[in-house]
């Protein structure tokens, strides 16, 4: 098993790790890298370092739909043939990719009171050529649908969704070699941005906290995550996701009780990015990040019973119960 770092461009992460693994039956990937030239040709001489080139590989394994983990499976699929299989629970993201919806995502905009933000990135949004996106984001050959042991040559590795950080996102283990891929569910240096898709699911943070304590029941394993490091135990790193998302949900109540009504007013109280910036100081891709981020939160503590909320002209408002 081989871990294959690959650049991304204009990126606030570094890198994404594509994971190798030989087998009797070929070479399987799993996530495959962005579509760049760049990428491409790094990982065409990892294999080669390791006594393989493109057409030795029997499939793809990806966790979601993000391009830095999908594109260049497209691309290597264009000349090789090679197969492609992805969590069902993406289908959704895939069509509004390709059709180009682009509206569900304003609506939401809205709703969180950040209208600011759908101005800007109107135009933003419009400027794109979704020729050019539809080209890397041709369907899979396969959805995997649910759950599900995959037999690669003399290895099991078993699909687990874990929707989240997006809809459909699945993590492979290895319970043999004690492994877990675990995509961006579960990352080394940084929490996983919540229900950054296309097609946002109803309650994404609610999914993620679930979708990690089902890795939590789980035997512990090494993880091998999709940005940064290999470390050796998963439940230390979700344990302290878990802290984490409490913090936030205590942080994000207070700020309601502080007079935020929108989650564009609760994202301006709360602090961000592990250097503790104000909300004005994050760039427009960040703030629009941040601003889902906490809507997220406070769609939870509605769940939860700890503050109410209702719509206004397409503006969810949130109140504390007391009011
Ligand atoms: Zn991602």
């Amino acid at each position: 098993m081989h871990r294959i770092p690959l650049p991304l461009p204009n990126d606030g992460l570094h890198a994404v790790n594509v994971y190798a693994i030989a087998t009797s039956e070929g070479l399987v990937l799993i996530d495959s890298g962005w579509a760049l030239a760049e990428a491409r040709d790094l990982l065409e001489s990892a294999l080669g370092g390791i006594g393989f080139g493109f057409e030795d590989i029997t499939r793809f394994l990806i966790t979601h739909s993000h391009r830095d983990h999908y594109t260049l499976a497209v691309e290597v699929r264009r000349l090789f043939g090679t197969r492609i299989a992805v969590g069902i629970g993406e289908q959704a993201n895939f069509e509004a990719i390709i059709e180009g919806q682009v509206e569900a995502q304003f609506a939401d905009m809205i709703s969180w009171g950040a209208v600011e933000l759908a101005e800007k990135l109107r135009p933003v949004f419009a400027k794109t050529d979704h020729d050019a996106v539809k080209r890397v984001y041709e369907l899979p050959d396969e959805w995997i649908p649910g759950a599900q042991d995959i037999v690669i040559g003399d290895r099991v590795l078993r699909a687990i969704p874990t929707p989240g950080h997006t809809r459909g996102h699945l993590v492979f283990a290895d319970p043999e070699a004690g492994l877990l891929f675990s995509g961006d569910h579960v990352l080394p240096h940084i929490t996983p941005s919540i229900g950054f898709e296309p097609a946002r699911a109803e309650l994404p943070l609610g999914d993620y906290l679930d979708s990690l304590r089902l890795v939590r029941a789980m035997p512990d394993m090494r993880m091998m995550p999709a940005h940064g490091p290999v470390s050796d135990s998963v439940h230390t790193r979700v344990d302290e996701l878990l802290v984490h998302h409490d913090v936030r949900l205590a942080a994000t109540l207070e700020a309601v009780r502080d007079g935020a009504v929108t989650a564009w007013d609760a994202a301006h109280k709360l602090s961000w990015t592990s250097r503790g910036r104000r909300f004005d100081e994050l760039d427009t891709f960040n703030r629009t990040l941040a601003v889902g981020e906490t809507a997220a939160h406070l769609d939870v503590l509605v769940v939860r019973g700890e503050l109410k909320s209702s719509t206004v002209d397409g503006v969810v408002e949130y109140l504390p119960l007391e009011q």
